[in-house]
C-alpha cells in the first residue's frame, strides 16, 4: 500500500518491501504477539525517512518493557566495544558547556564513563535503570522527554539507541530544541538505512526485524530534521553499532552477502534475517542550533 504519509514531513510514501521480524517476536526478552499483520517498509521520496507500516503500537512495546528483567541490558558494557569514546570525542569536539542530558539513559554507563567534570542528568523509563543512573551519580529528571518539565536548559542533549523508536521524530526534535542552551548540540546514534550491507537486505535488514526499531533515517533525513528545526549539522560519520573482533566481522559480511543473494534469487521469503552487528550501518552525528 503506497501513499500513507512520512511521520515526519508528510510527504507521500512508496512501499519498498515487507518485513519479517524475528520469531518468536521479542522486545527486551518478552515475547510480543504480532497476529498476522502483515508489515510493510515505506519510504518517503523527499526526507529520505523509512519507516514500518503499520507501526505496532507503543501500549503493547511498552508492556514488554515493564515485565523485562532489570538484567536484560548489559550492566557495564566495555566502553571500547561501545564506543562511548567515539560519543566522548564528538562532544568534547563541539559542545559549549558543561551540562549534558542524556535521553534514555539506561543504567546511565555512558554519563558514567564520562566521569564528575560534566552535569549529568537523565531521563528513562525503567525504573531499575533509572535507579542504577542514579547510584552513578546521574541526575534523573523524568521518565520520558514527553513528560519533562523544566525550566532548566542543557548544553548537550544526547539521544544514544532511541531515534528508531519515535513514532514522531518532529515532535522529538523540537521538545530537544527547546531544552537546549544557545548554540546547544544535539548528539544521536541510529541506524543508517544508506549502508552497504543495509541496501543489499532492503527492508527485510536484520535491523528493521526488530519490533521496536519502527523509523530509519538516512543522511538526509538528518539534514532535513536539521533545518525544519533550526539546527546546522556539525558531524556526522557512518560507523557499525559497537566494535568487533575481525573473525567475528569476517564472518557476519560472508553470511550477510550469501544471505542477500539467496533472498534476491527469491528464496528466504519468510525467513527473519542472519543480525550483521559488525557492519558499518549506524550514524553517529551532531546537529547543533544556529
Ligand atoms: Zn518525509
Amino acid at each position: 500500500m503506497s501513499g500513507v504519509p512520512c511521520p515526519i514531513c508528510q510527504t507521500s510514501s512508496a512501499e519498498c518491501g515487507g518485513i519479517v521480524h524475528n520469531k518468536p517476536a521479542m522486545v527486551a526478552g518478552v515475547e510480543i504477539d504480532l497476529g498476522d499483520a502483515r508489515f510493510e517498509m515505506h519510504s518517503c521520496p523527499s526526507c529520505g525517512l523509512q519507516f514500518k507500516h503499520p507501526f505496532i503500537p507503543e501500549s503493547q512495546l511498552i508492556a514488554c518493557y515493564e515485565q523485562a528483567s532489570g538484567d536484560h541490558w548489559e550492566d557495564s558494557p566495555d566502553p571500547y566495544k561501545r564506543r562511548f569514546d567515539d560519543i566522548e570525542r564528538v562532544i568534547n569536539t563541539h559542545a559549549n558547556g558543561p551540562k549534558v542530558l542524556d535521553i534514555g539513559c539506561s543504567n546511565g554507563a555512558l554519563l558514567g564513563y564520562m566521569g564528575q567534570s560534566w552535569e549529568r542528568s537523565g531521563i528513562e523509563p525503567g525504573q531499575q535503570a533509572a535507579q542504577h543512573a542514579e547510584q552513578r551519580g546521574v541526575r534523573i529528571i523524568a521518565p520520558m522527554l514527553e513528560q519533562c518539565e523544566t525550566d532548566e536548559r542543557f548544553d548537550i542533549i544526547l539521544a544514544i539507541d532511541v531515534l528508531e523508536h519515535l513514532l514522531d521524530p518532529s515532535d522529538f526534535i523540537e521538545r530537544v530544541r527547546r531544552l537546549l542552551t544557545e548554540r546547544g548540540i544535539f548528539v544521536g546514534f541510529t541506524g543508517d538505512t544508506d549502508a552497504r550491507s543495509w541496501k543489499w537486505h532492503g527492508s527485510r535488514y536484520w535491523y528493521a526485524s526488530l519490533p521496536e526499531h519502527q523509523v530509519f533515517y538516512n543522511r538526509a533525513t538528518i539534514d532535513q530534521l536539521a533545518q525544519t528545526h533550526g539546527f546546522e549539522v556539525v558531524h556526522y560519520e557512518r560507523t557499525s553499532h559497537a566494535r568487533f573482533k575481525s573473525t567475528r566481522r569476517v564472518r557476519d559480511n560472508l553470511r550477510g552477502a550469501i544471505w542477500g543473494l539467496m533472498m534476491r534469487l527469491g528464496m528466504h521469503k519468510h525467513a527473519s534475517p542472519p543480525g550483521w552487528l559488525p557492519a558499518k550501518d549506524h550514524m553517529l552525528f551532531a546537529i547543533k542550533l544556529r
